[in-house]
């Protein structure tokens, strides 16, 4: 039987910002009702865990010490803002408030409270719904994101195991703070695929990208055309994945889910449905049971959809994780409240029916255009990866 941990508490909504900032606390709250009403969490193989907070060692081995003070300053005096800048804080995209430290640690806290669950073999898969910060840097706040729990996660899976790390990221925006912060390291593969920083925060992820000294190869870039849709993004995921997967043997998967790349997702211009997350969660769980002995961490990230796209995205998700075939049609009454609280038409299933949106004029131009991205990405990464792994 297949298990798998939800990590939750209500503080996790306490990471927020400004009224009316992009990234809403709602759309997790609304995601645990939505998987409440659906009966997918809290029953035995697939227990509801409250997170803990992560402790200053473990926030000290991502970020500076002079940003943590930082941060912990801005957090208790809002109103002094002499010197936030130079960290990134004070921003329009991470506007100082009250108890954000407490707030940021406590996601940090969430991401590892699902890496603990799942080393220490009680469950196999985890979900750490609210994490998935992973524009951080180690000394800035950048996109939203104040601690990087991701690349948190990952230096507590080496420093606690020695494992292996791979870290895939399909978020629609690049994985820049998590691949910046592991640069150097071959301890961490990290994988992005994301629309191209040609038009999109934050401007990065190319495939040249490749990672320096003892990292090189380990940083792995596949930047999509605007207006990818779901068939094409999988076909690169589904591709490049289980191939780098298979030279690199991970010993963990840790998995970025943010679902911005959503047709219906404001801030970004991909055209994806909610299947594709189910579809690359489903992959990602095999890879997992096939090289990790079933170790798969997972972790929400950005989806600013927040009442139509995001609690039915991360609901597949989660359903991929615990083995579950969740019913596709959404309680009605559910449907209707969102619709009174939001004021727009929420679709009534899990799963974007194939013809719900009108497809890309560009369709073949842009699927040709992502096989040649993955076709150079091969070219350059699997010569790496494949050469290290013979000489192991
Ligand atoms: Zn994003």
């Amino acid at each position: 039987m297949t298990t798998a941990a939800f990590i939750w508490a209500d503080a996790l909504a306490s990471y927020r910002f400004t009224p009316g900032h992009p990234l809403n606390p709602r759309r997790l709250q609304l995601t645990v009702e939505l998987l409440e009403r659906l009966g997918l969490i809290g029953d035995t193989p697939a227990p509801v865990v409250s997170p803990r907070y992560a402790a200053d060692d473990e926030i000290a081995a991502v970020h500076d010490v002079a940003y943590i003070e930082a941060v912990r300053t801005a957090s208790a005096d809002p109103a002094q803002r002499a010197g936030y800048a130079a960290f990134g804080l004070g921003s329009e995209d991470v506007p100082v408030v009250p108890g954000m430290h407490d707030a940021a640690r406590l996601v940090s806290g969430a991401t590892l409270t699902a890496a603990e669950w799942v080393m220490t073999g009680r469950v196999q898969r985890a979900f750490s719904i609210s994490g998935g910060l992973h524009h951080a840097r180690r000394a800035e706040a950048a996109g939203f994101c104040i601690y990087n729990d991701l690349a948190m996660a990952a230096r507590w899976l080496q420093r606690h195991y020695g494992a292996r790390v791979m870290y895939l990221d399909v978020d629609a925006h690049h994985g820049d703070g998590v691949q910046w912060l592991c640069y150097d390291d071959p301890g961490v593969l990290t994988v992005s695929f994301h629309e191209s920083g040609a038009f999109l925060f934050p401007g990065t992820g190319f495939i040249d990208e490749l990672g320096e000294g003892d990292g090189y190869g380990y940083s792995v870039n596949v930047p999509l055309d605007a207006h990818t849709e779901d068939d094409s993004f999988f076909e690169c995921f589904g591709t490049l994945v289980p191939e780098l997967a298979a030279a690199y043997r991970p010993d963990v998967i840790l998995l970025q889910a943010g679902c911005d790349a959503h047709v219906l997702d404001p801030l970004t211009h991909l055209r994806c449905t909610t299947s594709l997350y189910e579809r690359i969660t489903r992959l990602t769980c095999e890879l997992a049971d096939r090289y990790c002995g079933g170790k798969l961490i997972v972790t929400g990230g950005g989806g600013y959809a927040a009442y139509t796209v995001v609690p039915r995205a991360w609901a597949l998700v989660w359903s991929a994780l615990r083995g579950a075939e969740p019913p596709d049609q959404l309680p009605a009454d559910w449907c209707r409240a969102l619709r009174l609280e939001s004021g727009q038409d929420i679709p009534p299933t899990l799963r974007d029916p194939a013809d719900a949106f009108p497809p890309s004029p560009r369709r073949s131009e842009i699927e040709e255009n992502n096989r040649r991205t993955v076709a150079a990405v091969r070219q350059q990464v699997l010569p790496l990866l494949t050469g290290w792994g013979l000489a192991f």
